[in-house]
């Protein structure tokens, strides 16, 4: 309630704000967790928490009136389509040079993304933490993390056979002709559900197309883990269409947080101030760095440091499809939740997912993300005359992600005598380089804050998200986002409580 007070605010219930609450409660102290989005736990008026994705309505999209599908065009024509406004799941937050993906609500990006718990190679962990020791996060958090998050690996042989998983076996039979190493990757669904899917015996969720706007069953999105746990502690509340909007320093060491109220239209109908001991920012990449930028540059916490809102990355995400022959098809049926990756990170810098499209018809296409070695780094910048804050992307930056992905796809393509799919993304583009769906720094590690998040120039407020990371991750990131946040607050509990 308003003018409350509380020993620890958390911002944000994603990965970083989700293992702070679990692992504060669990040594006794209460915490107050605070998401912009919905609590994702009632079901609407046709019985389902999350909607069809492939009839995307008002929950589909966080405050937007017209969809945003990644995937834009169905064999060249646009899919786009109008939906009310409402405080939905999927954020597309367009910036000038890129359009961010996020997950909104309580469980942030989990509610949305695809579940692959990629735990980057240990020879290439110092080029993404420099400052991290790689040995504690193998041996500790790596391994407490994924426990935690349920990620386990799909049972080979029925991946072999099941009509849902055709277009991953046609991705590593293209890989492996090309001489690509491919691997599986963990993920966090029940694998025992999507068994009983293919098997008619449950209700069909990632065989039914669900993730980008949250699965109905068989995903274990934090809801089911790190917060089901938080939440048994009986020491954590969560407020839902809560945002803050700024953290004062008041008397005592304290702080003062302004909280926004939302309805589902996105209205502000009050706001409150309650104050905190301590507070730690797990808004993600993009929500944290907004904030701590604008803070900064309006003087309301002026001594952070010049790190703030620097050195933030795509994870070198960039999306393509090819075209396969009528004797690879790719299968009608298509599990949403990807379980390869092709590896070329060596000789190429691109990790590629083979990834599906659920569309339920056979459409002879191969569809991948790639991460990718870059370098290019944007930062977040307040804009007074708007009243918010930009990021510096340039489109023009993914040009080297493609000539990466295109170490993959190109010698494929020449292997198998295929092309790339020009159908998919508008304007007979092959390359989808307007997005991520992996944001990433903005509040580095070591730099903005110290080697463990705590936030330069203000004691008691610390960074736990995707902020923290420099840009990139060679993989996939929640898996890391979770285990340095594990090793993080592990630190924080033992010396600053
Ligand atoms: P988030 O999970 O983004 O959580 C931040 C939360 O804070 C959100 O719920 C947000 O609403 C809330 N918030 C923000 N600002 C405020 C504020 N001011 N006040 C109150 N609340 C606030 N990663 C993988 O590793 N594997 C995958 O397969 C994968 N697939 C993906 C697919 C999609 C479509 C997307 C969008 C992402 C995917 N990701 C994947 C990325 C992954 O989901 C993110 O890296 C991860 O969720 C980031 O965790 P976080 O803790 O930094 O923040």
């Amino acid at each position: 309630p308003n003018g409350a007070s509380v020993p620890v605010l958390v911002i944000g219930t994603g990965y970083g704000g989700a293992v702070t609450a679990l692992r504060l409660a669990q040594a006794g102290i209460d915490v107050q967790l605070v998401e912009m989005g919905m609590a994702w736990d009632t079901p609407g008026s046709d019985g389902k928490i999350f909607p069809t994705s492939s009839a995307p309505d008002q929950r589909s999209y966080w405050l937007r009136t017209r969809t945003k599908q990644p995937v834009s065009n169905f064999f060249g024509f646009p899919i786009d389509k109008d939906i009310p406004r409402y405080t939905g799941v999927l954020d597309a937050e367009e910036f000038a040079g890129i359009t961010v993906y996020q997950g909104r609500g309580v469980g942030g990006g989990s509610l949305v993304n695809g579940g692959m718990a990629v735990t980057p190679r240990r020879d290439l962990f110092n080029q993404v933490l420099p400052t991290v020791d790689a040995n504690e996060m193998y041996d500790v958090y790596y391994p407490r993390a994924n426990a935690a998050l349920g990620a386990k690996l799909v049972d080979p042989a029925w991946w072999g056979s099941t009509p849902a998983y055709q277009y991953s076996r046609v991705g590593k039979k293209h890989a492996e002709r090309s001489g690509f190493p491919w691997r599986f990757v963990p993920t966090v669904y029940d694998w025992d559900y999507m068994k009983a899917e293919a098997a008619g015996t449950a209700t069909k969720s990632a065989l039914a197309g669900e993730v980008l706007y949250g699965n109905n069953h068989g995903k274990l999105s934090l809801q089911k883990t790190y917060l089901a746990q938080a939440a048994a502690t009986g020491r954590v509340n969560i407020s839902t269409l809560h945002r803050v909007t700024s953290v004062r320093p008041v008397s005592g060491g304290r702080y003062a947080v302004v909280l926004e109220v939302l309805n589902t239209s996105g209205t502000v109908t009050a706001t409150k101030e309650v104050t905190a001991d301590k507070v730690f920012f797990a808004g993600g990449s993009v929500g944290t760095s907004k904030l701590l930028t604008k803070l900064k540059a309006t003087g309301v916490l002026p001594a952070l440091n010049g790190e703030i809102g620097k050195g933030w990355g795509d994870n070198g995400n960039v999306m393509c499809g090819r075209a396969n022959h009528m004797w690879d098809p790719t299968g009608s049926l298509q599990s949403t939740i990807p379980t390869i990756g092709i590896d070329n990170w060596d000789a190429g810098g691109a990790f590629a997912e083979v990834a599906p499209l659920p569309v339920g018809i056979e459409t002879y296409a191969s569809m991948y993300l790639s991460i990718t070695r870059t370098n290019q780094r944007a930062s977040f910048s307040w804009n007074p005359s708007t009243g918010k804050v930009d990021l510096s992307w340039q489109t023009s930056w993914k040009q080297t992600s493609i000539t990466a992905a295109k170490s993959i796809f190109d010698k494929i393509n020449s292997k198998e005598g295929t092309i790339y799919r020009t159908d998919l993304f508008g304007g007979y583009k092959i390359w989808n380089d307007t997005l991520t769906y992996h944001p990433l720094g903005g509040a580095v590690l070591g730099k903005a804050t110290d080697n463990y998040g705590r936030l330069h120039g203000y004691p008691g407020l610390y960074v736990v998200d995707g902020a923290l990371i420099p840009g990139a991750a060679t993989v996939n990131p929640f898996v890391t986002i979770t285990a340095l946040a594990e090793r993080n607050i592990e630190k924080i509990r033992a010396t600053d409580f």
